[in-house]
């Protein structure tokens, strides 16, 4: 089917909720994807940072077919071993006691603040429901998880909102302590704001940060939804802080192209979530798990996270060469490089033209490219990169 025939037929039967590039993407594999007209574009975004191992890796397809072919569904009334497996590996990976799986990034986001709430209720009983988030993040499109989010674009439509959520100002303590106070349980914060701009937080910050919390029993909650499983170079990215949360929630990555998330916790806390008090019927479903599995398999691998940190080097050092970029921020394998004039969503729009994909957050353009891309497809996303800019920005 041609490009122009999905388009029409989509805005036939589709809400238009996504602003698409003009292009219809029908495989790929490892970092190349190839569209319903047989061109092939350099990926430098796997999807937003999903598809970790790239397009079609053989050992995820070989475990997502066999478990297919196996048992696709079981409910949770029942016990499913592979996402048992999941489970241990997730928390041998993470160090963390107990996993909840959902079903993307904002379901698990939705668990953490009812895990917080719980707790808090249990200990204090009520009126200490409050949730403290930074300005500018992004935790999903959920009613409660669009409060959540620091951006007044996003609270916009949908009145009423959940109550409870106040914002403090991202590397401001002053800010922190002024929004949490005697009412609230739980903090929680992106290491690396992705969608607001891949603006990381500031190391002494977070420290601080985490230390108040601990003095208030407030909750600390990361949301590692972009910047988990080794995206940025450590399993998670908060590691790198130096800090313990008590709540971390994943997903983007975690099932390298299916749908799946996770809220991890503490030993403290693996009870309070109990038989009733959450659930989803697709939690844990056994075909994401597997997929999920084999993502874990590789990225636990020895030597990986080094590989992440030496090819998120290679990339923010090529990006620094070229004229019309005018900084490069972000961790590892997450980069986001700002333009010396020009917008970014009009360079990634002719970069698809030339054959790559890359995304964009806010000003910056966004680089979240399969774990696995090979230094051939970077050098080559780098070059279509180069080219666009310079014609771009002339
Ligand atoms: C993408 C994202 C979410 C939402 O994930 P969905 O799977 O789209 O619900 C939440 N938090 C962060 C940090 C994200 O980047």
């Amino acid at each position: 089917m041609q490009f122009e025939q999905v388009k029409q037929q989509e805005q036939e039967v589709l809400m238009p909720t996504y602003n698409r590039y003009p292009v219809a993407i029908e495989s790929g594999a490892g970092a190349v994807a190839i569209d319903t007209e047989g061109k092939a574009y350099i990926d430098f975004g796997s999807g937003i940072g999903v598809n970790s191992l790239g397009y079609c890796d053989p050992e995820w397809v070989r475990a997502v077919a066999e478990q297919a072919a196996t048992l696709q569904h079981i409910s949770n009334l029942y016990y499913s071993p592979v996402t048992v497996r999941l489970g241990q590996k997730l928390c041998e990976a993470s160090g963390f006691s107990k996993a909840f799986f959902a079903n993307s990034g904002a379901e698990a986001n939705e668990g953490a603040i009812k895990l917080a709430r719980k707790y808090s209720s249990d200990k204090y009983g009520e009126g200490r429901g409050g949730i403290v988030t930074l300005v500018q993040s992004f935790h999903g499109r959920t009613i409660t998880t669009l409060t959540a989010t620091g951006q007044e674009k996003h609270h916009q439509h949908f009145a009423p909102f959940t109550g409870g959520f106040s914002y403090a100002k991202a590397n401001d303590m002053e800010s922190v302590k002024a929004a949490a106070d005697s009412t609230v349980c739980a903090i929680l914060i992106e290491m690396i704001q992705g969608e607001g701009g891949v603006l990381p937080l500031e190391k002494e910050f977070v420290t601080q940060l985490a230390e108040f919390c601990k003095e208030k029993d407030i909750l600390l909650l990361i949301d590692e939804v972009q910047t988990g499983i080794a995206r940025t170079g450590s399993f998670f990215c908060y590691e790198q802080f130096g800090v313990s949360p008590d709540v971390v929630t994943c997903a983007k990555g975690l099932g390298g192209g299916l749908p799946i998330g996770a809220v991890l916790c503490t030993e403290r806390l693996s009870g309070v979530l109990g038989a009733g008090h959450h659930g989803t019927t697709f939690g844990g479903n056994p075909v994401c798990a597997a997929g999920a599995l084999a993502v874990l398999d590789r990225v636990t691998q020895p030597g990986f996270l080094e590989e992440v940190l030496k090819k998120g080097e290679y990339l923010k050092n090529k990006l620094a060469q070229i004229p019309q970029i005018g900084g490069v921020r972000g961790m590892g394998m997450m980069l986001g490089a700002s333009l010396q004039k020009g917008e970014a969503a009009a360079v990634a729009k002719a970069c698809v033209k030339n054959g790559l994909l890359i995304l964009t957050a806010h000003d910056v353009l966004r680089l979240l490219p399969p774990l696995t891309i090979s230094y051939e497809e970077m050098e080559k996303g780098m070059e279509i990169l180069q080219m666009t800019l310079e014609e771009e920005l002339k």
